[in-house]
């Protein structure tokens, strides 16, 4: 595996996004982003760990922002959801990650680009047009469902209501699921074994620890998957340590700085076309 050069995201001030008038100046200011063409997508390889061969990508979105440069989601997602702007940022995402594996498709062939795993928000899930919006973007780019990896965190997966309805639709459609952050949030076994959940991302805190000489939380979590059935990749891999302990636990899959940082598409695709391996 080899490392491809850095990415950066330049992130507001804290002490900004907690002041009241700037947020309102940042709601406004996202709103002009939406319409003006400044959010943009970069997608971070997903690796077979035995292999290095690219599974799929995560979607990850970046605001090119005119005067302060590149942003990253911390710093205007919670804003958006604040706004309700999360709800057309949300359709954006999905519908710009769409195009995109749809264009790696034709351009590389059906199996090269793998999967594309999206972010939603607490927000976006709970809309009753979910489910509908992803069969229609779905049938508008071509795409089959499993080839759509939906990331929601625990918190979300537990909510009673239309969120859980929604997470039964994206498998009755066959779209997969996947639960984020997994192990920072308040799983229960419950939770994996009724919800429709057919992956689970170890938090790149487990998977970070193992280093650390710290009890293996990451040796616990994949014999939970396993026995449950579960797809699960590791999230924030690092060093070769960590690559070859996780492989050596049974993960398949592992994303992180290690392999590949977020990248801009046309680069991506430069790999896919290149080897299609990391
Ligand atoms: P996440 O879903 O847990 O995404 C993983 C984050 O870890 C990303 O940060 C990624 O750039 C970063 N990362 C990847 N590899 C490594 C590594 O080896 N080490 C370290 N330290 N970090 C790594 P990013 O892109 O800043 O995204 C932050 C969070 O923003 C995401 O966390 C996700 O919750 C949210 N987000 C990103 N894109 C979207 C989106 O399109 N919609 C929504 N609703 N949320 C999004
Ligand atoms: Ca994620
Ligand atoms: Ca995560
Ligand atoms: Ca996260």
């Amino acid at each position: 595996a080899k490392k491809l050069p850095g990415t950066a995201s330049l992130h507001y001030d804290a002490s900004m996004a907690a002041n009241g008038t700037e947020h309102a100046h940042l709601g406004a200011e996202l709103r002009e982003a939406l319409e003006n063409d400044q959010l943009f997508l970069l997608y971070q390889p997903i690796v077979s760990l035995d292999d290095g061969r690219i599974m799929g990508s995560e979607a990850l979105i970046r605001w090119a922002h005119p005067t302060r440069g590149t942003c990253g989601p911390d710093s205007f997602i919670p804003v958006a959801e604040r706004t309700g702007l999360i709800v057309p940022l949300g359709q954006w995402v999905m519908r710009t990650a769409f195009a995109q594996l749809a264009s790696w498709i034709s351009e590389h062939g059906d199996e090269a680009p793998g999967v594309m795993n999206v972010n939603v928000s607490a927000r976006d899930l709970r809309e009753p047009e979910f489910v509908d919006g992803m069969a229609a973007l779905l049938k508008e780019f071509g795409l089959a469902p499993d080839r759509i990896v939906v990331e929601v965190t625990e918190t979300m997966a537990l909510e009673p209501g239309q969120s859980i309805i929604n997470l039964h639709g994206l498998r009755d459609l066959g779209v997969r699921v996947s639960l984020d952050d997994f192990g920072t949030g308040h799983s229960t076994l419950t939770l994996l074994h009724e919800c429709p959940i057919d992956e689970i991302k170890l938090d790149r805190s487990f998977t970070q620890a193992q280093v650390d000489g710290r009890p293996p939380v990451s040796a616990a979590v994949i014999h939970l998957a396993q026995v449950l059935g579960l797809h699960p990749v590791a999230e924030g891999v690092e060093t070769a340590e960590q690559a070859e302990q996780l492989l050596a636990l049974g993960y398949i899959a592992a994303q992180g700085y290690y392999f590949a940082p977020p990248m801009p598409a046309d680069r991506f695709g430069e790999l896919l076309r290149e080897s299609g391996s990391l």
